[in-house]
Formats: C-alpha cells, sequence, structure tokens
C-alpha cells in the first residue's frame, strides 16, 4: 500500500492502519516517479478493506461495473460487504465510449465507480467514470494491468482507441482471490503479457523508418518485464502468479509513464484486434500470445532491428524461445491450432495496420513487408 507522505489524507492514513504489511513481500509496488493510483491495497481479505475505505469516505452509492460471469462469482462478497445500495451496469454490453456518456444518467444516484472483474470490465469503468465525473476504484478478479493505467482500451466508431481516462482511486488486489485464479485465465494473461517483446521491437522499427520519438529506457525496461514472464515455467504455482501481477503491475506503471500503451501493444496486438473485429472469440491473451509469436518471427529477419536491440542493451528474445515457452503452457503455435484458416488470417493481415483510429495508428512490422511476404516469412517458420 501507498499513502502520499508529503499530503496525507486522512482517509488514506485510516486505511493503511487496516491493512497490515501484506504477506506477499513481492507483491508491494515499489516507489517509482511513475503516476498510478494513490491506494494500493494487496493483501488477504483486500475486498473487506475496501467496503470500509467506502464507509470512510461516504460512498454510500456504488455502481458496480461488472458482467453476469463475474457477478455470478463474485457478486455476494460485494452485497456481504458493501450492503445492498449497489446498482449494477452491464460493462461489456456498452462497449462504445458514446454509449458509456449516454448511460451516464444511469449513475445520477452513484457516488462511487466500482470496477469488477478483468481488463474488459474495468476500462467500461473507467469510461464510466470519464463521462459521470465520479470517483472510481478497482476490485480486480485478475491480474490485469488495466488496474493501474489511465488509459482504456475501447472501440469508438468501429475503430479501437487508447483513451485518456481518470485514474483509479485505489486499487484493492484480494491475493485470497488471485491465488483461485482460473487457469484459463491466467494462461490468458500470461499471453497478453508477452506483448512487448514485439511491441518494444515495433516502437524502434517507427523511430527508424518513420522517426517517431521514443522513451528507450522504458522500452528496454518493458521488453524486460516480458521476458521475464516468458521465463514462468508453472503460471499455477504461487511463484509463478506472483511473477504474472508483477509482470502486469509493471506495465501498467510503463505505460502511465510512457503516455500511452505503445510499450506493451504494437504489431501483435494489431493482428489480435483485427481477428476479434473479424469475430474471433478467442481469449484475448490466447490470441495475443499466438500473434507475439508471429511478431518476433517477423522481427529477426529485420537485422537493423537486432542491431538497434545490441546498442540499447536489450538481450533480444529469438522466435524458437517464444515457441517453446508457449508450448510448454500450452499455447498454440500454429495457425490451424488457433482455430483459423490461412485466409482469414491473411485477412486479419490486411485489416491490422488500419485497426486503430487513424489518429492513434502506429508504425510496425507489419508496415515494413506486405502480406503476401508476410505470410511467405511465417510459411518458412511453420506457422502458417
Ligand atoms: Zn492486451
Amino acid at each position: 500500500m501507498k499513502v502520499n507522505a508529503t499530503n496525507p489524507d486522512p482517509v488514506q492514513v485510516a486505511a493503511a492502519r487496516l491493512a497490515p504489511l501484506p504477506s506477499y513481500d513481492a507483491l508491494v509496488i515499489p516507489e517509482r516517479p511513475y503516476v498510478s493510483p494513490p491506494l494500493q491495497v494487496i493483501s488477504s481479505g483486500a475486498w473487506r478493506r475496501a467496503s470500509v475505505y467506502c464507509q470512510l469516505n461516504g460512498y454510500a452509492s456504488i455502481a458496480v461495473v461488472t458482467d453476469s460471469v463475474i457477478d455470478r462469482h463474485f457478486g455476494a462478497y460485494l452485497e456481504k460487504w458493501f450492503g445492498a445500495s449497489l446498482i449494477y451496469i452491464d460493462g461489456p454490453n456498452a462497449k462504445k465510449a458514446g454509449e458509456c456518456s449516454r448511460d451516464a444518467y444511469v449513475l445520477k444516484d452513484a457516488n462511487l465507480i466500482v470496477g469488477l472483474g478483468g481488463g474488459t470490465n474495468i476500462d467500461q469503468a473507467k469510461m464510466f467514470a470519464k463521462y459521470s465525473h465520479l470517483p472510481w476504484i478497482a476490485l480486480p478478479t485478475k491480474p490485469t494491468a488495466a488496474i493501474l493505467s489511465g488509459h482504456a482500451s475501447v472501440v469508438v466508431n468501429g475503430k479501437r482507441v487508447s483513451e485518456q481516462t481518470p485514474l483509479a482511486k485505489a486499487v484493492f488486489i484480494d491475493q485470497d482471490l488471485f491465488t483461485k485464479l482460473d487457469p484459463l485465465c491466467a494462461k490468458s494473461e500470461l499471453g497478453d503479457s508477452l506483448s512487448s517483446l514485439t511491441a518494444v521491437g515495433d516502437a524502434y522499427l517507427s523511430k527508424m523508418d518513420r522517426g517517431t520519438t521514443i522513451q528507450p529506457k522504458l522500452l528496454k525496461e518493458a521488453y524486460h518485464v516480458a521476458s521475464d514472464a516468458l521465463a514462468i515455467t508453472n503460471i499455477q504455482s504461487t511463484d509463478g502468479i506472483r511473477r504474472l501481477y508483477r509482470a502486469n503491475l509493471r506495465y501498467a506503471e510503463i505505460m502511465n509513464a510512457y503516455g500511452s500503451s505503445m510499450p506493451c501493444s504494437g504489431s501483435e496486438h494489431a493482428i489480435s484486434h483485427a481477428l476479434d473485429a473479424m469475430g474471433s472469440s478467442q481469449l484475448h491473451g490466447i490470441q495475443v500470445g499466438f500473434t507475439t509469436l508471429v511478431g518476433t518471427h517477423l522481427h529477426s529477419s529485420c537485422g537493423d532491428l537486432s542491431e538497434t536491440f545490441r546498442e540499447q542493451g536489450i538481450e533480444p528474445v529469438s522466435p524458437e524461445q517464444v515457441q517453446v515457452s508457449l508450448q510448454k503452457h500450452g499455447f498454440p503455435t500454429r495457425l490451424s491450432e488457433l482455430g483459423v484458416s490461412r485466409e482469414r488470417f491473411e485477412g486479419a493481415l490486411h485489416l491490422a495496420p488500419k485497426v486503430r483510429a487513424a489518429d492513434d495508428r502506429r508504425y510496425t512490422v507489419l508496415d515494413r513487408y506486405n502480406v503476401g511476404e508476410v505470410v511467405e516469412k511465417l510459411a518458412k517458420a511453420g506457422l502458417v
């Protein structure tokens, strides 16, 4: 937990007293000059502490942004600890920013928004907070970077954008719940946390080919986070889960400091978003694990990129290392295993560079090669 030492808020001080030092020392977020939510509680029973935090702050009318699956699993905890004054908002069914602003009237009786669930629900909570001007707190059910970042990934007019949003007033990570993480969710989170292995390379290609301004220190750190996640051997072990949290929390801090999701979102996310736009129902992180493998193969044929990595003191991870690690965790490493036809994948490769809104478009390795060349390289590597 962090309390702003220079300007202590009495509510935060009281909440800090309620929360003894977390037993997961490795999960305590280190002090960094990054922008992040002022209160972060990581402990057993953290959600119970969230209810005390709400009482102390006078948050008596709470709007919970969640979905029916999460509500079925966790709704009872909320009712037990927060009382009956909960308003439920179906986050995933209000995907567009415009819908969030129209639905803000639902919140007229609320004085706090709670984002409950994974990245999608948390991002929707942020959008509701933005348009209703209400404070929000995060009760994550998995280790998603969305809890700490001041950006939401949303679809506006059919295009994916990274929209700036208010930071959470507080984040309550209940380690009792996290250790019961569904294995498929953990796997998906792991796949997503490998994204910087390609996103960082894409940022450098953008600098080399287009002169884009980058922040090398943060890019290097993001690459290290991904390399560390790649070395996780068992995502269901306590050590594996801790490392996965650390990776996600550090990504959020890095994105906040960078001012955009660029260190963690490049060609791998572009292809994944394109597949989504074409109707894929695959879990986000499973898809991103595979597209990260795709990206590392494409980067391995960019000689100037390897040279730049060496100059920057970045030890490049080979596509073979990514493949071995993905296979170990049971990820698809061939297009057929992902359940996508070659034709469909080619369609996604065409769409990927255009999937982000025009003012948010990112140059990636997909702009260096045409789709035919990309498919040829991937076929040679045995991926498609
Ligand atoms: Zn992602």
